[in-house]
């Protein structure tokens, strides 16, 4: 039987899903997760969604306010099957882990390279763009039609994780936007909702981080950061540093971009971008974390100046590598 029947017939023959994503979830995250969802309400089978902290950028999606929120875990014998979604390995599911063992069977969807397949059944399609095109093709495979609730999800899903259709964007990734045109869902509404509406205080945050913008290599490499007090005086959270890595990325000599936010126990979460050449996900399963080619990230328990030097030398090995393969 082909990974999609397995699916197919273990969602079918459920009674209860507990739906799950990783930490910090961004908008394929919650797009995919909140997609799966809606597309179960229309065949009347219930699910749960359980997401810690959802990122309010997406509380406009229908099903948001259903979310089961906060430090209060669902019960694990209240359901019979888990999907996780766009969560590479166990431990980017965070206090939620513990689910995968607790929960009879689990199946996780997602497009990371470097997912660890640590669920009963694995569909990865690295190919696709985004989780959310692989939900697409789940509910495809299970003759679910796809109606405008779920359409909105997955359209900001593959929207969000193809940054505007900048990248990995496939012929189909286009069909199926198609696809979820014809049911109706506003995509200009949408795209300028995430893009482009934003607050005084995250553009401030902006300006300080733009300020602290320091280019290395010849301008290959850009480094800036976010210390929980600049967050905490502009009353913001992790979420709002989203998108912040792209400002080093857009300068025309950069090929690597790195952006460090402290956390709450004083480790810094990286965001890892790369443009042309660098394969970032290999620097980032260095220090522990993992991703894609051009967008990766990790989390290092260091001081934030140990911890630039650390991934600079890194990435100028890379950038070395790299100028060898060239010649
Ligand atoms: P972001 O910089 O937007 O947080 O993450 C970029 C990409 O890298 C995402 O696709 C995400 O899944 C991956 N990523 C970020 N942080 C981690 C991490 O700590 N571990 C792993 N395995 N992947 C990560
Ligand atoms: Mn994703």
């Amino acid at each position: 039987m082909s990974v999609l029947d397995t699916i197919n017939e273990k969602i079918n023959k459920s009674n209860s899903i507990l739906i799950l994503t990783h930490e910090n979830p961004d908008g394929d995250a919650i797009g995919s997760s909140l997609g799966l969802y809606n597309a179960l309400k229309k065949i009347e089978k219930k699910s749960t969604v359980y997401i810690p902290v959802p990122d309010k950028t997406y509380s406009f999606l229908p099903g948001f306010n259903e979310i089961l929120m906060g430090d209060s875990l669902p019960n694990a014998s209240d359901y019979d099957l888990v999907v996780t979604l766009d969560t590479s390995d166990l431990n980017r599911l965070g206090i939620a882990q513990s689910f995968i063992s607790d929960i009879e069977d689990s199946i996780c969807i997602d497009h990371h390279i470097t997912n660890q397949n640590y669920a009963d059944v694995n569909y990865i399609n690295a190919v696709a763009s985004s989780t959310s095109e692989n939900i697409m093709v789940v509910l495809a495979s299970m003759g679910i039609a796809i109606n405008k609730e779920t359409g909105e999800c997955l359209y900001t899903g593959i929207l969000t994780d193809t940054g505007g259709f900048r990248y990995s964007c496939n012929p189909e990734t286009m069909e199926m936007v198609a696809t979820i045109m014809e049911t109706g869902v506003n995509i200009s509404k949408i795209y300028r909702t995430i893009f482009d509406v934003t607050t005084f205080n995250r553009t401030k945050l902006r300006g300080i981080c733009i300020d602290r913008l320091e280019l290395l290599e010849d301008g290959k490499i850009a480094f800036t950061y976010v210390l929980l007090d600049d967050l905490n005086k502009l009353e913001l959270d992790e979420s709002d540093c989203e998108g912040i890595v792209n400002i080093g990325r857009d300068i025309d000599t950069v090929e690597v971009s790195i952006f460090a936010k402290e956390r709450e126990d004083g480790s810094f979460k990286l965001s890892l971008r790369s443009n042309n050449y660098v394969d970032i996900s290999v620097s980032a399963s260095k220090f522990g974390g993992g991703g894609h080619v051009r967008a990766a990230g990790c989390e290092i328990n260091m001081t934030l100046e140990q911890i630039k030097q650390m991934i600079v030398d890194e990435i100028k090995k890379q950038l070395k590598n790299e100028e060898k393969t060239e010649e």
